[in-house]
């Protein structure tokens, strides 16, 4: 049973495991025995960067990314990346790990950074994807599932940094963040 708040379940626990079993297998192949650099976007990635790691065989760096965007009047700023801790990325196959693309401005801000930072390779892998509403030339090289478009909490999704910690994925109660009649 999900909890109130949760309008229904999208991606249940059971079937988000066999699809990231999936997606490690796809990953493994395209790399094969070579160390992968996975850089996890906070906050967001976090339970799937965690659960896809451990079903990997290669060896593999973690580090994270955050992604700030500052809007200046109408327009949608230019998006801040900060990489924590600032590791050298010199020669190193990177493996974006995000939660979601949805208009595609984050997927394609912080592959141009990662390519900057002198990286051998970069490649991304997002669990969801909501591709009816990209408004920017921006695909991730693997992906678990594509979801209508919706507002999705659980699963390191949250609305007000809540949520983040549910099991599933599933798409949040209208009456959470509408406002009082
Ligand atoms: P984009 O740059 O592709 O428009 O934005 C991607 C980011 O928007 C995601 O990393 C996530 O933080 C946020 N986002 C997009 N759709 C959803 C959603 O349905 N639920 C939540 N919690 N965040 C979303
Ligand atoms: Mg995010």
């Amino acid at each position: 049973m999900p909890e109130p708040d949760i309008e229904r379940v999208l991606l249940d626990a059971e079937v988000i495991r066999e699809r990231i079993r999936g997606l490690a297998r796809e990953i493994s192949a395209t790399y094969g025995e070579r160390e992968i650099t996975a850089v996890g976007v906070l906050t967001g990635a976090f339970v799937f960067l965690a659960d896809l790691l451990r079903e990997l065989p290669n060896p593999t760096r973690v580090i994270f990314a955050r992604a700030c965007s500052y809007r200046d009047g109408s327009r949608p700023g230019e998006l801040e990346v900060e990489l924590v801790g600032r590791p050298d990325l010199t020669g190193r196959d990177v493996l974006l790990v995000e939660d979601i693309v949805d208009t595609g401005r984050s997927l394609l801000r912080l592959g141009q950074v990662l390519r900057d930072a002198g990286s051998r390779s970069v490649r991304s892998v997002v669990l969801l994807d909501k591709r009816e509403r990209r408004e920017v030339e921006a695909r991730a090289d693997f992906t678990g599932f594509e979801v209508p478009d919706e507002f999705l909490v659980g699963y390191g999704l949250d609305y007000a940094d809540r949520y983040r910690h549910l099991p599933y994925v599933g798409v949040l109660a209208r009456s959470v963040y509408a406002e009082p009649a």
